[in-house]
């Protein structure tokens, strides 16, 4: 017999547990089947953004940045310490703990909104039916069925067979939030999002990074000036970043990587202690349903949807990683909240254009809207502002007084089109730039707003004056 359901979600990451909160909120009956777990055997929920994304690598990042900033940034405020040391596997069981307490919190919710969790590997069938199995097994645990089904499966790291994973010497993203001790000679294949975030975590411990990145182009999704910007400080800070650098082979010997790659000068050879290999993620649309359920996918195997997170299915949604758009985490949990809206029959929508993006380096990257590079493909008129870090009393009371802040406005109505931001805690300062935008500002009206004194937010209050050349503290 199945057992029935207003909504069955399957995947329990930030697209798919939020979904399942959100429809028990709206009084679905709803069940989330997820098959993640740990080397026990028992479920953990969150996904890839609690188990092995954001969380874990931004606990090492903290813990990375705190041993730098002891290292490097104590003595100029008069604070000695002696001899610092890192612990490397006392700093990986604070990341675990982290985790272990987010994850088991997703169980509470779950308990205490009454969504039914399910333990397993979800098989979509005809007919809105789920089959949930022990993974790789035969044996049924539980068949349910819904007049919904929202599919938040998420997405695995991108396999290259230049650079075949052992998981010791050779690792993907996970693998690299697991090293237990902190490698020499580091290399890194993708300069993206996790090739920056995890290069930093273990160039601040004291390793050698070098990332090697196929495209000539450094973070060519980010605003240009903003990633020329970050590139000359992550040269400043040791990141060796080699562009236009097309990786041939990566093998092991001797306990050793041994990398060759071509750049314009020909084929280059270097040797690390260990290899992480970061070349983007795929999604996990291949083991959850076959041919007869008559999916359309794109060409690179996301799920095809309409801005409503509808498959060509209907009552059959998918969200999150599955989907195009953004591999981020907040953007799958608000597509989850979109669909149980709209299952529930509320108008519910998402602007696909204010999605934040932050890569959480030092100085930070974060950013909203569109880049100057993309106005001018537009030919879209504009007004830009501005302003330097160096000028902002409070990140030279921090001592953190690299990057800018830039605000892209429309020349002719003045509407904020994009915000692009490169200092500390961009990642908190890009909020209001976000708000800003969801409520259709001005440059203006930012202008106009009274920020506090002294706090890095001044500098968008700075820069958004800057777009009418009217900043107090630079000459514009
Ligand atoms: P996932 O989080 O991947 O969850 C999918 C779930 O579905 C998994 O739990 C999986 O077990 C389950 N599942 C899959 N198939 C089945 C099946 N057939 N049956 C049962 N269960 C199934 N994003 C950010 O926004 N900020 C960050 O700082 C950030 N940092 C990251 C750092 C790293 C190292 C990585 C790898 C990613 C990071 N991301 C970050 C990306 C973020 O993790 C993803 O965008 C997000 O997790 C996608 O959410 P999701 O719910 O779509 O999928
Ligand atoms: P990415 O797409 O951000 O970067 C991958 C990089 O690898 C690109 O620059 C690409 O040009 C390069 N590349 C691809 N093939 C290559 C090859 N053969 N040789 C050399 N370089 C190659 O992907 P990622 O860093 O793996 O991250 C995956 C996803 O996870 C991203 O979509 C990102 O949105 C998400 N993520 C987000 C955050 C965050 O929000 N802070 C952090 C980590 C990951």
């Amino acid at each position: 017999m199945n057992k029935q359901y207003d909504v069955v979600v399957i995947g329990a990451g930030p697209g798919g547990y939020v979904a399942a909160i959100r429809c028990a909120q709206l009084g679905l009956k709803v069940a989330c089947v997820d098959e993640w777990h740990n080397a026990k055997g028992e479920s953990l929920l969150g996904g890839t953004c609690l188990n092995v994304g954001c969380i874990p690598s931004k606990a090492l990042l903290e813990s990375s940045h705190l041993y730098a900033a002891a290292q490097n940034e104590f003595k100029d405020h008069g604070i000695g310490i002696g001899k610092i040391s890192i612990d490397v596997p006392a700093m990986v069981a604070r990341k675990n703990k982290v985790v272990q307490e987010l994850t088991q919190g997703i169980s509470a919710l779950f308990k205490a909104n009454g969504v039914d969790f399910i333990h397993g590997h979800a098989r979509l069938e005809q007919g809105k039916k789920v089959v949930v199995r022990e993974r790789g097994k035969k044996k049924i645990l539980a068949r349910l069925e819904a007049e919904n089904i929202i599919l938040a499966a998420g997405s695995s790291s991108v396999h290259i067979d230049q650079a075949p994973l052992d998981q010791k010497y050779i690792v993907d993203s996970t693998g690299a939030l697991e090293f237990d001790a902190v490698p020499k000679r580091l290399g890194i294949i993708g300069a993206g999002a996790i090739g920056l975030e995890l290069g930093s975590v273990w160039s601040r411990l004291g390793s050698e990074v070098v990332l090697i990145e196929a495209m000539d182009e450094f973070l060519s999704i980010a605003d240009q000036q903003i990633s020329r910007t970050a590139f000359r400080s992550y040269k400043k800070q040791g990141l060796d970043i080699r562009i236009n650098a097309r990786l041939l082979s990566a093998t092991v010997k001797n306990k050793e990587v041994h990398v060759t790659y071509e750049d314009n000068r020909g084929a280059q050879q270097v040797v690390f202690d260990k290899l992480i290999v970061a070349v983007g993620r795929k999604p996990n649309s291949d083991t959850m349903f076959g041919d007869e359920m008559e999916l359309e996918l794109d060409e690179r195997a996301f799920i095809h949807v309409n801005k409503y997170c509808e498959t060509s299915v209907p009552g059959i949604y998918a969200i999150g990683d599955l989907v195009r758009g953004p591999m981020l985490a907040h953007k799958a949990s608000e597509e989850g909240i979109m669909v149980a809206e709209r299952i529930a029959g509320q108008v519910s929508s998402l602007n696909y254009d204010h999605i934040p993006s932050v890569i959480y380096t030092q100085p930070e990257i974060a950013w909203v809207g569109k880049t100057e590079q993309a106005c001018e493909a537009e030919a879209i008129p504009v007004n830009i502002g501005v302003f330097p870090m160096s000028a902002s009393g409070r990140a030279r009371a921090m001592g953190n007084n690299e990057g800018m802040v830039k605000i892209i406005a429309h020349k002719e109505t003045d509407r904020v089109l994009g915000v692009h931001i490169f200092s500390a805690q961009a990642s908190e300062l890009i909020s209001q730039a976000v708000t800003a935008m969801q409520m259709q500002a001005s440059a203006e009206d930012i202008a106009m707003t009274i920020f506090a004194h002294p706090t890095l937010a001044e500098s968008i209050h700075e820069a958004a004056l800057a777009v009418d050349k009217r900043a107090i503290h630079i000459k514009s």
